[in-house]
């Protein structure tokens, strides 16, 4: 497959090249130049079909032929190691689990995937001296997959920026304990400072020569495997209610997840309607009410892995409709809540049903919601980003209840924190160029 740069002002690239420069010359985001439906069968037999087969059909025509079929088969297998269970919380109302990864967030799957993608292509090259290096900035969320997706990963080294004192303290361990090819360096400052400084290393020409590339879902290779996920939603509720009108409620912050989801139903997936549900961060709620796209500086939230002022994959969503925003208005709304109806309504699912969602699940369960009332015979599905526990002293501040550890976490707890500590730009050009 081919990828043209939606700034229109860069020449089409291979699915690696996609892949290793993260974005286009012009800085326009990577898209497909084509969407072929799958067959009508894959749909009709979907609970027939094993996940990991399902994500093949799904994701082929992205990768192919760059990835023989073999190897995208043993990508997708070493991937999906875990389970996304569809959990009923209400009448009518599903979560579907995305957090049973190695870092209980639904970023797993994307991280894994790239990673393994960057590896096959490394592989090819025999090439040592072809070192990629993955350079992330991370509010807390996207810094842990990520390395733990690469960890081991021959040819690609990953360096993340976190802001010091402003991740959780086990968000910090799955950042600071891995070692191998992962390193952390602590910035004195805050996320914005992180991603500030890893822009502007992408733009230096100076270290053209250490191969950057992103891993967030600007990135091709871990934005289409988001697609899996309402695949997989859609095989279990197939076997519950096979005749009722689908809508899914998106917790979104840069939108990459739910733009995958509309990638989805473009494959055929015959989804009814699309909500992306967030918090005060509401760029895009603005949006789809006045047409004005106006970027603003994000504000912190309870929900903070979508503290997103200007989320960069929307523009792909627009290019999915054509540009039409009537069009899009057909499949997809966006509305946003604030901390205090967040906290309301995890403690509404919790007495209801005894389901104890995260902040950002019960952002999901809040839009999910008010788009039922426009159609209140639909099947609703929420997505369950992350664990509650990554979210805790909030979680059981707001539930007066008490999280169990889950062994994945408790195993890096035990573990020594290993960072280096820097404040400028210059100190990460130092550290780069000194490796
Ligand atoms: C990243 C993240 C989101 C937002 O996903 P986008 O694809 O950026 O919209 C939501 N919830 C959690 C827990 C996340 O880590």
């Amino acid at each position: 497959m081919k990828y043209y740069s939606l700034n229109k002002n860069a020449a089409d690239v291979s699915f690696q090249q996609a892949i290793v420069q993260g974005i286009a010359p012009d800085r326009g985001l990577y898209f497909p130049k084509e969407i072929k439906p799958l067959d009508a069968e894959v749909i009709a037999n979907i609970h027939k079909i094993s996940n990991e087969n399902i994500a093949f059909q799904a994701i082929h025509q992205f990768i192919s032929p760059e990835i023989s079929d073999a190897s995208l088969k043993s990508i997708i297998n070493q991937t999906l190691t875990f389970d996304f269970p569809l959990v009923k919380v209400e009448k009518n109302i599903y979560t579907l689990e995305l957090f049973h990864g190695p870092t209980m967030a639904f970023k797993d799957v994307g991280a894994r995937f790239m990673a393994r993608c960057l590896g096959h292509f490394n592989k090819q090259e025999h090439a040592t001296s072809h070192n990629v290096t993955v350079l992330v900035a991370t509010s807390g969320d996207t810094g842990g997959a990520v390395a733990n997706g690469f960890l081991g990963v021959k040819g690609v080294n990953v360096v993340i920026l976190y802001p010091s004192g402003k991740v959780s303290d086990i968000q910090e361990k799955q950042l600071t304990t891995l070692g191998s090819n992962i390193t952390a360096l602590e910035v004195s400052g805050t996320f914005d400072d992180c991603q500030d400084m890893v822009k502007k290393a992408f733009l230096d020409n100076s270290l053209k020569s250490e191969n950057l590339t992103s891993a967030n879902s600007i990135n091709v290779a871990r934005w289409l495997p988001q697609m899996f996920y309402f695949f997989f939603a859609y095989k279990q509720m197939k076997k519950l209610h096979p005749e009722k009108e689908i809508i899914f409620s998106v917790p979104s912050g840069n939108f990459g997840n739910i733009c995958a989801g509309i990638m989805a139903q473009k494959l055929g997936l015959p989804i009814n309607h699309f909500v992306a549900s967030t918090n005060i961060n509401d760029t895009v709620p603005k949006f789809m009410a006045s047409g004005k796209f106006e970027p603003i500086p994000s504000k912190a939230t309870i929900s903070n892995a979508m503290d997103v002022g200007n989320p960069s994959n929307f523009i792909r969503i627009q290019e999915l409709f054509k540009n039409d925003v009537n069009e899009l208005k057909k499949t997809f709304s966006s509305y946003s809540f604030s901390d205090e109806q967040t906290k309301f309504a995890m403690k509404e699912i919790f007495e209801k049903s005894g389901y104890v969602a995260d902040p950002h699940g019960a952002v999901g369960y809040l839009g999910l919601k008010k788009e039922l009332e426009n159609n209140p015979n639909a099947l609703g599905v929420f997505l369950e980003t992350a664990h509650p526990v990554k979210f805790l002293d909030v979680v059981e501040d707001t539930l007066q209840t008490k999280i169990e550890i889950p062994e994945q976490i408790k195993k890096v707890l035990h573990q020594e924190k290993e960072s280096i500590k820097i404040s400028s730009y210059e100190d990460l050009k130092t550290y780069l160029k000194s490796r």
